[in-house]
């Protein structure tokens, strides 16, 4: 459920909770342990190593930020950015 009306503060919210609840989770892909909290000065941030999802809320501008995470497929990782026809026989 991607909704695009969330802002940066919900998903700050989100992602608190996803990581607190779900153990690391990403609010994003809703994957579990994957989210690494980063603490940069007066910025935390929430960043996932699975679809590059990243919001940060800065306590020192009062800002929120994110960045959004890159679509999931079922196809592996690494088959990404290969064409998914490739499967016809190679002899
Ligand atoms: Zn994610």
């Amino acid at each position: 459920m991607h909704t695009a009306e969330r802002t940066a503060a919900d998903w700050f919210t989100e992602a608190q909770r996803s990581y607190a609840e779900k153990h690391q989770g990403c609010p994003w892909c809703n994957g579990q342990h994957r989210v690494h909290r980063v603490v940069q000065g007066a910025k935390i941030k929430f960043v996932c190593q699975r679809c590059d999802f990243q919001v940060y809320f800065d306590a020192q501008t009062k800002r929120y930020q994110f960045i959004r995470g890159e679509p999931l497929s079922e196809v592996s990782e690494t088959m990404l950015g290969y064409p998914i026809y490739q499967d016809a026989p190679s002899n």
